[in-house]
């Protein structure tokens, strides 16, 4: 199985992020896009990990359905919301027995409207710690380059991300739209002595509405630039898509020609811009 820290050691890592399906029609789209995504040759893809119920049992059968069956390499995600040490420890095994190697450990957060019982850890810290302790797992962490929406201040976030990040052998950032942001995280984890690869998270805009919800949410600012680019072309969903894809190319060569490891593309399990970026970018096989 392949180590995305190997990967990164090697080179750049370009990797797409997908979610686990909960519909026949969804799980028809994820395919159609797994196999349109799989000639661009991604260093691995990632599958994300909701709290509660059927959609944990989800993650795991999507992660070693990829690696069995497509020329893929999956990592999964795994939160520690709701969880018992005991609950994370049989998770983690179960994914050493499937051949998964790779996993990203996260803090998670409570979903609305399910009630949980509480977890046994509170920081995705933690979790790096007890997947360590399970097996010889190669474990990435998240970092936000706007600090993360519950932190009380900037200097905080970091000194917690730079911690973890210690223990854990590298970082997929949360999505944002100005290089800056990537570049001062990652100058202040290396005043905290951390210089382990961060690997930036690009999100191409392809619905307003959408972007500006899921930028709220996740505390990323959505600068009023693009946004008035965006609103001028409101009325055409094709034009909006292009602005977004054009915009997050410009992102993306910001990121690579400032020496970023790597991108990170939030697919939202569709191919189409990631393709576009891609081929703007002279990236993929
Ligand atoms: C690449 C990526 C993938 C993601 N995938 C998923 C997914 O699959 N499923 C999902 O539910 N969510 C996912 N998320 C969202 C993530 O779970 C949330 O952003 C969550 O709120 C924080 O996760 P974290 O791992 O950064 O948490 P943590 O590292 O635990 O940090 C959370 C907050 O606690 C603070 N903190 C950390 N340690 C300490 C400490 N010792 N003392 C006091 N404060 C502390 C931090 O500064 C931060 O404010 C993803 C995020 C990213 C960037």
């Amino acid at each position: 199985m392949t180590r995305i820290p190997d990967l990164l050691q090697q080179g750049r890592c370009y990797s797409f992020e997908f979610f686990p399906p909960r519909t026949p029609e969804a799980e028809a789209t994820l395919e159609a896009t797994l196999v349109e995504l799989e000639p661009l040759q991604p260093s691995y893809v990632s599958v994300t990990y909701g709290a509660g119920g059927s959609t944990r049992e989800r993650t795991h059968d999507l992660v070693v359905r990829i690696n069995e069956h497509h020329a893929l390499c999956a990592m999964a995600h795994l939160t520690c919301v709701g969880h018992t040490r005991a609950e994370l420890t049989d998770i983690v095994t179960r994914y050493g027995h499937s051949g998964v190697d790779n996993i990203l450990a996260l803090g998670g957060d409570p979903p609305a409207g399910v009630e949980l019982a509480p977890g046994e850890l509170e920081y995705a810290i933690e979790l790096v710690r007890l997947i360590r302790g399970v097996g010889e797992f190669a474990v990435g962490v998240a970092a936000h380059p706007e600090p993360h929406p519950r932190s009380t201040d900037v200097e905080s976030d970091r000194r917690h991300t730079a911690e973890k990040l210690a223990e854990a052998d590298f970082a997929v950032t949360q999505f944002f739209f100005e290089p800056h942001h990537y570049f001062e995280l990652v100058a202040s984890l290396h005043d905290h002595g951390i210089d382990k690869p961060v690997i930036p998270g690009i999100m191409p805009v392809t619905s307003i509405s959408a972007i500006a919800r899921m930028a709220k949410m996740q505390g990323s600012e959505f600068p009023e630039w693009l946004s008035r680019k965006l609103h001028a072309v409101e009325d055409d969903p094709e034009a909006v898509r292009r602005v977004g894809v054009d915009e997050a190319t410009a992102l993306c060569r910001a990121l690579l020609d400032g020496g970023a490891p790597g991108l990170h593309f939030y697919t939202l399990n569709r191919s189409t811009a990631t393709r576009e970026i891609y081929a703007n970018l002279g990236l993929g096989a």
